[in-house]
């Protein structure tokens, strides 16, 4: 169950490791036998993630069918027990399962999760008293818990908000840039390394922050003198928790506009008009973010600079997957 799955063939360098619940890829674990495939994930994403299923309560020894969990708070503690059995209580086995999963979860680029799962829901899950029966709160489900405890920066996400263009776009744009991460790891850290990456990055950080990112940079630039390890581990948890916040049109707006400055002396009065209409009616929300970035595209590829060519902003993830299309 829980060996690696391609769902096409690409080359296994390129492909990102993701794990993902198994029932998502229409494994037929769920507690009626059943599963709940999301061809989104399979059909789109698979075509660059490889995917690495696990189902916690399959894993645990439940089988399938089996009696249906839920979360009860009970002594200011938070149980997994059945719904018919109380004393079907599975809380530790649930968590030692997370646990053990520890050495592959590193492995990992992102996780897709089941949402409203009492162990796989990232968010959101019903919390029930133990006395009433009324749910009186809301968490994670217990396996995701612990994922979650153990790799807080992970790109993490489940089924039901990728369904938010938003939300998506996020998600995968964090999923690339962990995985950059991580290859600039395995090649080793220096700051020349570090500040390099920085600036592929700075205009994606300048559309979730501008204030932040801008702290960001002037710290790394002032670190010199500090031990390349605890540079590359604070740098990465600012750069991570950035990633995780929600661009904005205002930032996104900036960002173009500075984009457009550096072509000042390389296109006539026109292609300049037409670039400020075209940010323009993305600003006021009559165009989606990948018009302008398709225009800016098309003068840079005309007129080259080798910072910009760099810089994820223009392209923060393959073009296949339509994700600017829509904010
Ligand atoms: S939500 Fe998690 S525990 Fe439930 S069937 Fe899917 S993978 Fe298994």
């Amino acid at each position: 169950m829980t060996a690696t799955r391609q769902i096409e063939e690409h080359p296994d360098k390129e492909r990102i490791l993701i794990g993902t619940s198994s029932c998502l890829l229409g494994e037929e674990v769920r507690f009626d036998k059943g599963h709940k495939h999301h061809s989104y994930i399979t059909k789109t994403l698979g075509q660059f993630f490889t995917f690495r299923p696990f189902c916690p309560e399959m894993a645990i020894g439940l089988g399938a069918p089996r009696e249906t969990l839920r979360l009860v708070t009970r002594d200011g503690e938070i149980r997994c027990i059945g719904n018919k059995t109380e004393g079907h209580d599975v809380t530790e086995k649930l968590i030692a399962t997370a646990q053990e999963q520890r050495p592959w979860h590193a492995e990992l680029c992102g996780y897709i999760l089941k949402k409203g799962s009492p162990s796989c829901g990232m968010e959101r899950v019903r919390i029930y008293s133990a006395e009433s029966g009324m749910p009186l709160e809301s968490g994670s489900g217990l396996y995701a818990k612990t994922l979650l405890e153990n790799f807080p920066f992970l790109p993490v996400e489940e089924e039901g908000r990728l369904g938010d263009p938003v939300l998506r776009e996020n998600f995968i744009k964090r999923v690339f840039a962990y995985r950059h991460w991580r290859d600039l790891a395995e090649e080793g850290f220096s700051m020349k390394k570090l500040t390099d990456f920085h600036s592929q990055y700075k205009y994606v950080l300048l559309s979730h922050d501008q204030h932040r990112t801008r702290a960001l940079g002037n710290r790394l630039a002032q670190a010199s003198d500090e031990p390349i390890e605890s540079v590359a581990q604070w740098y990465f948890e600012e750069w991570m928790s950035l990633l995780k916040l929600r661009s904005t049109r205002k930032n996104h707006v900036n960002v173009l506009q500075h984009l457009q400055g550096f072509l000042k002396n390389d296109i006539d009065k026109d292609d300049k008009q037409e670039l400020s209409e075209t940010i323009d009616n993305y600003r006021m929300g009559l165009l989606p973010l990948i018009v302008p970035i398709t225009l800016l595209r098309h003068h840079f590829r005309r007129h080259p600079k080798p910072f910009v060519d760099r810089a994820k902003y223009l392209e923060p993830h393959p073009s296949e997957l339509m994700l600017l299309n829509t904010i």
